[in-house]
C-alpha cells in the first residue's frame, strides 16, 4: 500500500525516525531521509538500502527555513511530487516550571512547533499540486496529559495536536490527510537519560507493563501513511501500551 510513494521522514538519523524510514522502505516506499549531516544518516542509509530502497537524502537543521525550502525544491526536481511526510524531528527538554529559562522554552518551541508547522506547509505545497498526500506528525502522550517537569515539552506536543487537526480540516477536501501519533515511553536516545527509579515509576503507569520500541511507533505511522487509512484524518493515535486509556 506504500509502493513507490515518495515519503519524507524528518529526524531519520535514529530512534523513531530511523525505524519509520526502515519500515517504509520494507513496504516499498521511496524514502527521502532527512538529517543534519550525512554522517548522522550512515546507519539509516545502510538499513534502508538493505530493505531494498535507494534513499534520497536531504540535509538541514529544521530551524533553518531557507534550507528546508531548498530541500523541498530539490525533492520537486528529483521526483516532481511528494506523497507523504513524517514530521518526526523533535527535542525534549525537562525542567520544573519555576526553573525553566525563557531561552530554553523558545528553543524547544522553535524545533517542536514552529519548524514542524513550517515543514508541513512546505511539504503540502507539493501535495496540494497533485491533490494527494498523507502527513503524520509526531506528538506525545505528554502533549495530551501533561507531566511534571515537562510543561514546555507538553505545550509543544499539545500544539502538534492543534495544528494536526487544523490542517486536517483545511486540506481534507484537497486530498491531504493529516494525522498524529502520540507515543508513550519509547526506548530511544530521547528517553535514555531516565534513571532507574524514574523508569520504574513510569513502568507502573503502563498497562502492558513494558516500554515501547521505535519499530512499534513506526508500524502505526506506516499504517496512517498508507491507503489502508484512506478514510482516517485529523486523528491522534496513542502508541503507549495502554498508558492512557
Ligand atoms: P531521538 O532523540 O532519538 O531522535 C530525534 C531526531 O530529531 C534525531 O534524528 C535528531 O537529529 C532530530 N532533530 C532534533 N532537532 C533537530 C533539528 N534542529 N534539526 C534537524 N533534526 C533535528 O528521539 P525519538 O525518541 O526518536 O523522538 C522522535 C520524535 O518522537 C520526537 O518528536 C519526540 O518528541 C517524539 N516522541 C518520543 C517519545 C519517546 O518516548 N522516545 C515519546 C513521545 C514522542
Amino acid at each position: 500500500m506504500l509502493k513507490d510513494k515518495i515519503i519524507l521522514v524528518t529526524g531519520a538519523t535514529r530512534g523513531i525516525g530511523q525505524a519509520t524510514a526502515i519500515r517504509l522502505a520494507e513496504c516499498g516506499a521511496r524514502v527521502v531521509l532527512h538529517g543534519r549531516t550525512s554522517e548522522g544518516l550512515t546507519d539509516t542509509i545502510l538499513c534502508v538500502e538493505a530493505a531494498g530502497c535507494e534513499p534520497f537524502v536531504v540535509l538541514y537543521d529544521v530551524t533553518d527555513e531557507s534550507a528546508m525550502k531548498q530541500a523541498i525544491v530539490t525533492i520537486k526536481k528529483e521526483f516532481g511530487r511528494l506523497d507523504g511526510l513524517v514530521n518526526n524531528a523533535g527535542v525534549m527538554q525537562e525542567g520544573l516550571l519555576g526553573m525553566m529559562k525563557t531561552t530554553a522554552i523558545q528553543e524547544l518551541l522553535a524545533v517542536n512547533v514552529t519548524s514542524a508547522l513550517v515543514q508541513m506547509q512546505y511539504a503540502s505545497k507539493l501535495m496540494l499540486k497533485n491533490e494527494v498526500g498523507s502527513i503524520v506528525n509526531v506528538s506525545s502522550i505528554i502533549g495530551l496529559n501533561g507531566a511534571e517537569g515537562s510543561a514546555a515539552y507538553a505545550a509543544s506536543k499539545a500544539a502538534v495536536v492543534g495544528f494536526t487537526k487544523s490542517a486536517a480540516k483545511e486540506w481534507a477536501a484537497k486530498g491531504i490527510r493529516v494525522n498524529a501519533v502520540a507515543p508513550g515511553f519509547i526506548e530511544t536516545d530521547l528517553t535514555s537519560h531516565y534513571v532507574e527509579d524514574r523508569k520504574k515509576a513510569v513502568l507502573q503507569t503502563i498497562k502492558m507493563q513494558r516500554f515501547g520500541q521505535a519499530s512499534e511507533v513506526a508500524n502505526v505511522i506506516a499504517f496512517l501513511l498508507s491507503d489502508n487509512a484512506s478514510y482516517v484524518t485529523g486523528q491522534v493515535i496513542g502508541v503507549d501500551g495502554g498508558m492512557v486509556i
